[in-house]
């Protein structure tokens, strides 16, 4: 057996101003074939996993190229074309072969191309033609569109949000793969649109009790091979953009589309009752600033660079400025240019200085004030599980007492080590300001007195049914109330 894998992937926020090119990838992970480290990035375990299942079986596994982008705005065209051409020639020259196993996110959006997995993936039919496998690993914030289901024969996304599960994942695509070249299943791919935009975080209900429920019939049900829900990408101003159900089976078309189509009128039916409850800028204020001990994590949740925004949002730092809030650190603000001053300046300096909100509308505005540099870091890094996030140079500034981390590479907030690492010790802190949505929660929760989720300006297209769409259907909820009438609940 011989087969090829190649990782293309990064997550296109179509609102954001961060417009990116060859050199964001080359930032987070380019590698060329048989470059690609130990361990996997988030969309790259299909190329990790691959390696290990290959030479288990004595197989040959042909690796393409491995390009991740961290989430931003709209991808260069010649960056994508280059990208997919230099992987669709190492196909080219890997044929015949037996399957082509791929990592991709799903969410990217080009210059010229609103479809560039659909793109990319029906090129790849092409070459291989229609009998060889052809079979990818999704980050569940993508957008399932009818030229990829086309294209591919079974897609794997995601389970879990915070996304803990993407080898495991990455397992279980190898495994159907498996299966599948030495005769035992043929699958069978059935999409169910659950016409609606939502938030699906794994780590409260609804949706912790609704992803056991898909991992409980892949055990139970010999018929079933995987069970994916796309979430869907609200940032991303597509045509196809959505909640979709996906059941795999082994050849039963009509089992999994009713069971595609009875799962996602069930997500369906829990519409709004996903995400969790949101305090405005005032309430978190107000809330952090009467709880006796701390320290409590206010998440900025929509100016998260995870899911593509600058990361430089001053609405929350202004308020609790405003308000004379004590025992404040505010991890992170992006300001490269700001950055650059203060190293300019060095430690110990007192500058006058101007950061923040100058990425775009809804995020706030700049804030001016005499500052201390208190410390510099070249090249900061923060902990990430078991491997390490780039902020990029950094600076820790104090302005009336407020601790402020000011960095140049966008990173969303994913451990309080990037205090400790500026010098500040989050453990002492009354308040602590990160920029994430939701991943950061399983390392603050350990040391958070209390967290509080807030919505703050407007950085990110949050709000589905008021966001400035061009191009997204508005026949899914909640552009529309009910588009199922009434089959759904
Ligand atoms: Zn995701």
């Amino acid at each position: 057996m011989k087969l090829f894998t190649a990782v293309l992937a990064t997550e296109t926020n179509t609102f954001s101003p961060i417009c990116i090119d060859k050199r964001a990838f080359e930032a987070s992970l380019y590698a060329r074939p048989g470059e690609h480290p130990v361990t996997p990035t988030l969309c790259s375990a299909p190329l990790t996993v691959g390696r290990r299942v290959c030479a288990e079986k004595g197989w040959t596994l042909v690796e393409g190229s491995a390009a991740w982008a961290d989430p931003a705005g709209l991808i260069n065209r010649q960056t994508y074309e280059g990208l997919r051409d230099e992987i669709l020639d190492q196909l080219r020259a890997a044929m015949p072969v037996d399957g082509v196993i791929l990592g991709l996110h799903g969410a990217m959006v080009a210059d010229g191309y609103l479809d560039p997995e659909g793109d990319f993936l029906s090129r790849i039919r092409d070459i291989v033609g229609p009998d060889i496998l052809i079979c990818t690993e999704l980050d569940p914030h993508s957008h399932l569109t009818a030229k990829r289901v086309e294209a591919a024969d079974f897609f794997v996304a995601f389970k879990e949000f915070p996304h803990t599960d993407f080898v495991d994942r990455a397992e279980d695509l190898w495994r159907i793969a498996v299966d599948v070249l030495e005769g035992r299943v043929k699958p069978v791919m059935s999409v169910f649109d659950c016409r609606m935009i939502d938030v699906f975080p794994t780590s409260r209900e609804p949706m912790r009790s609704f992803v056991d429920k898909l991992q409980r019939i892949e055990a139970e049900d010999d018929d079933v091979l995987s069970l994916s829900v796309i979430h869907g990408f609200m940032a991303g101003d597509v045509p196809e953009m959505g909640t979709k159900l996906i059941a795999v089976t082994n050849g039963k078309a009509e089992k999994g589309a009713q069971l595609a189509r009875s799962l996602g009128l069930e997500l369906f039916a829990n519409r709004g009752r996903h995400m969790m409850p949101q305090l405005t800028v005032d309430e978190a204020v107000s809330r952090a600033m009467s709880v006796e001990t701390g320290p409590v994590v206010i998440a900025d949740m929509w100016d998260n660079p995870g899911g593509g925004t600058a990361g430089d949002a001053t609405v929350l730092l202004a308020e609790l400025l405003a308000r004379k809030a004590e025992g404040v650190a505010v991890g992170t603000i992006w300001d490269p240019v700001a950055v650059q001053i203060c190293m300019a300046a060095g430690e110990g300096a007192e500058i006058p200085l101007r950061f923040g909100a100058k990425s775009a509308p809804g995020t706030g505005n700049p804030i001016d004030g005499r500052v201390t540099v208190v410390k510099l870091v070249r090249n900061a890094e923060m902990r990430f599980g078991e491997s390490f996030a780039p902020f990029g140079d950094a600076a820790h500034i104090r302005l009336d007492g407020t601790d402020i981390i000011l960095n140049s590479v966008r990173a969303q907030s994913f451990d309080p080590s990037l205090f400790s690492v500026m010098g500040i010790d989050p453990t002492t802190k009354k308040i602590l300001v990160i920029k994430s949505t939701n991943h950061f929660h399983a390392s603050f929760s350990r040391i958070a007195s209390e967290i509080l989720y807030c919505s703050a300006g407007t950085p990110y297209p949050n709000s589905p049914a008021h966001n400035p769409y061009r191009l997204v259907r508005r026949d899914i909820w909640p552009m529309m109330e009910n588009p199922h009438g009434t089959e759904a609940a």
